[in-house]
């Protein structure tokens, strides 16, 4: 069985072809159009991505619109706009439409955006909502600028959403405090912006699927190694400070950028700027792969941890 990352490769190659109105093509957070154009799309599918025994309708719309604005703040765009195409139950029951787009209007709002358009369709089975962003990069940032001596550097906390998940699959209720950070994903579009435009950021990536996971798309993109030092990572105090969950939990949208050590002192300044915290978490090296260091500088292989829906069942729920 092939993996969610391979096929996504394969169906990314079957459908592109090179283009001359393309910047930035297919494997990054978001395309790139020239003009600057930043285009993006996320799917959310019940059962799969969100239950509707975890979070409400109006929840998962505004998770769902966070989740693909984060990507635009891992390229440093500014939001222009969204669309929101949906499946829903043809019940005749329409407030679970109305409120899914009610959620991603909420979610445009806290940018400053609107709903420019959409498609519905009755589903015979679970709901599905996909959200397309557009935005604007001036000078954008992918996931391929890391280089040897960079540092490696990460916002916010780190595990709340996978605390909150794990909670759910073993029948239980999550810390609130995780609850808040799987449903209502950090707005990091002030921060890419500065990072970008800055000239801070070098290389960028939101987490979406986990620090180990997502850090492994940088160094792949990059061509370079990335080492973690797990005593610096911000496991978020909601996760009751779990590694694990920070390092492989996912879902947190937190920003991971890599930038010259130089930048330090400016990094530290923007963090303060945006009251976002700014945590030096490791660096970039010669090499492949993601390895973890502890304090003492011991070092293992990272190997490739981290969701996927193809091959990671929910311990007791639906696929
Ligand atoms: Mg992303």
């Amino acid at each position: 069985m092939i993996t969610e990352r391979e096929l996504v490769e394969r169906l990314a190659a079957m459908g592109w072809k090179g283009s001359r109105a393309v910047l930035l093509g297919p494997g990054d957070d978001a395309a790139v159009l020239r003009g600057g154009f930043t285009i993006s799309t996320d799917i959310a599918v019940e059962g799969v991505h969100f239950r509707f025994d975890w979070v409400s309708a109006e929840e998962a719309g505004f998770r769902a619109g966070a989740a693909a604005l984060s990507d635009l703040a891992a390229m440093g765009a500014v939001p222009l706009a969204l669309l929101v195409s949906m499946a829903v139950p043809g019940d005749g029951d329409h407030s679970v439409a109305h409120d899914l787009q009610r959620g991603v209007r909420r979610s445009g709002d806290r940018v400053g955006v609107a709903i420019i358009g959409g498609d519905v369709s009755r589903s015979p089975g679970p709901v599905v909502l996909d959200v397309v962003v557009v935005g604007k990069a001036v000078g954008f940032v992918s996931r391929g600028g890391a280089e040897p001596d960079h540092h490696l550097w990460v916002s916010g906390s780190l595990g709340g959403a996978g605390a909150a998940v794990s909670a759910w699959s073993v029948g239980k209720s999550p810390d609130p405090a995780a609850r808040i950070r799987f449903a209502a994903p950090p707005n990091r579009i002030p921060l890419g912006r500065a990072l970008a435009g800055r000239g801070i950021a070098r290389s960028m990536i939101d987490l979406s699927d986990g620090l180990i996971p997502d850090a492994g798309r940088i160094a792949a993109m990059s061509g370079a190694r990335i080492c973690i030092q797990t005593h610096r990572v911000p496991a978020d105090p909601c996760a009751g400070g779990d590694l694990n969950l920070a390092l492989v939990g996912g879902e947190d949208y937190e920003l991971m950028f890599t930038a010259n050590p130089g930048m330090e002192s400016r990094i530290l300044a923007l963090g303060e700027e945006l009251s976002v915290p700014l945590i030096r978490i490791g660096m970039v090296e010669a090499g492949t792969g993601v390895v973890l260091e502890d304090e003492r500088g011991r070092r293992t292989d990272a190997g490739d941890a981290g969701f996927d829906h193809f091959a990671t069942p929910w311990p007791d729920g639906p696929r």
